[in-house]
C-alpha cells in the first residue's frame, strides 16, 4: 500500500540517493501539477516529501507547498530542512553542522575511505546521518575489506559516544541494531515519485534515467506494471534476509542484475558487513533489546539452497 509521495519540485532537485542528477537547467513543476499532486496525496492519504533544487523557489510555490503537512529535502546549502543533502564527506564537514538536523551524505567509496577521520570527527555531532555509497556497484573484494575496517572504526567511536551517554544514529551502523523487521526504501511498493513533468515514477532515479519509464500520470492515475516485483514477498533473496536496514534499491537491482527483485552481490555484501558490524556493536553495548544472529555468509545468494 502506498504511504509516501515524493514530489520533485524541479528538474534540478537534489539527489538524495544512489542516482545522480545530471540536469543543468532549472525547470519547475507547473503550479497546476503541484496543486494536483498535493490533492492526489490528500485523497490517497500519502505523506509528502518535497525535493528542492539549490535555487530559491518563487514565493507562490512556497505558498502552495505550505498548504499541506510535508517534509522538505534540500541541498545542504539551504541550511535548514527536515533532511539536508551533501555530496561528499568534505562538503558535510565544511558546512556549519546543526545537531538537530538529519543529514544524507552521498559519497563515493574513495571519498568515504580517504575522509574517514573527518567523518568520525563530525558525524557524532548530529542526531542522524544517512550514508549513501553511490558507487556501491563497483566495490571489489579489497573494498569490502576496507569497508569492514572502516565500520569497525566507526563502531569504536560510537561505543565511546555511548559510554559518555550520547547516541547518534548512523544508518550503516545503528539502524540494524534497532530494527526487528525489514525497513527498506520500498520504492514502487510504499513510495512513488511525482516528477516535474506531471508523471509518476517508481523513484527519481527511474525518471532521470528515462522519462518513458513512468507508472502513470496525474490525469490517468497510477498504474504499476508487475507491481508484485516491488514487494518484499516477491524478492526471493531479500524476503529471507535479516539485513533489515538494507536499502534494497530496486533501481540498483535493475541496473546491476537486470531484475527489479534481484540484488547485486555488492549490495548484499556491503549490507551484510554493516549488519555484522551492528551485531558486534550491539553485543558490546547492549544499547537496545535486540538480537542479531551469527551467520557465516555475506551474500544470501551463497546459501540459497539452505532456504
Ligand atoms: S542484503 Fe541483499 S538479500 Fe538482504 S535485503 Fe539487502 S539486497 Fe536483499
Amino acid at each position: 500500500m502506498l504511504k509516501y509521495l515524493v514530489i520533485l519540485l524541479d528538474e534540478k532537485s537534489v539527489s538524495f540517493c544512489h542516482y545522480e542528477n545530471p540536469v543543468k537547467e532549472n525547470k519547475l513543476i507547473s503550479k497546476e501539477d503541484l496543486k494536483a499532486g498535493i490533492l492526489f496525496a490528500m485523497k490517497e492519504n500519502l505523506n509528502i516529501q518535497f525535493v528542492y533544487p539549490s535555487e530559491e523557489l518563487p514565493k507562490e510555490y512556497s505558498e502552495i507547498i505550505n498548504t499541506i503537512d510535508h517534509s522538505d529535502i534540500k541541498p545542504i546549502s539551504k541550511q535548514r530542512a527536515d533532511v539536508l543533502i551533501c555530496n561528499s564527506v568534505t562538503e558535510f564537514s565544511n558546512n556549519e553542522i546543526n545537531k538537530e538536523q538529519v543529514y544524507v551524505i552521498r559519497t563515493k567509496k574513495e571519498d568515504f575511505f580517504t575522509n574517514l577521520s573527518l567523518l568520525k570527527k563530525n558525524i557524532f555531532k548530529v542526531q542522524r546521518v544517512n550514508m549513501v555509497l553511490t558507487d556501491i556497484d563497483t566495490f571489489s573484494e579489497k573494498d569490502f575489506e576496507k569497508y569492514k575496517e572502516a565500520l569497525k572504526e566507526l563502531s569504536l567511536e560510537t561505543e565511546k559516544q555511548i559510554g559518555k551517554g550520547g547516541f547518534s544514529q548512523i544508518n550503516i551502523l545503528t539502524d540494524r541494531i534497532m530494527l526487528k523487521q525489514m525497513n527498506n526504501c520500498n520504492a514502487g511498493a510504499e513510495v512513488i515519485t511525482l516528477a516535474p513533468n506531471g508523471k509518476f515514477y517508481v523513484c527519481p532515479a527511474f525518471y532521470l534515467e528515462d522519462e518513458k519509464q513512468s507508472i502513470g500520470s496525474l490525469s490517468e492515475g497510477v498504474n504499476i506494471k508487475n507491481a508484485q516485483l516491488y514487494q518484499l514477498d516477491h524478492a526471493p533473496l531479500c524476503r529471507i534476509c535479516d539485513s533489515y536496514h538494507c536499502k534494497r534499491c530496486v533501481w540498483l537491482n535493475k541496473k546491476t542484475t537486470f531484475e527489479l527483485n534481484t540484488p547485486s552481490h555488492e549490495q548484499c555484501v556491503v549490507s551484510h558487513l554493516e549488519r555484522n558490524a551492528a551485531k558486534d556493536l550491539l553485543l558490546k553495548t547492549q544499547i537496545f533489546d535486540n538480537e542479531i544472529k551469527e551467520i557465516d555468509y555475506l551474500d544470501p545468494f551463497e546459501v540459497r539452497e539452505q532456504w
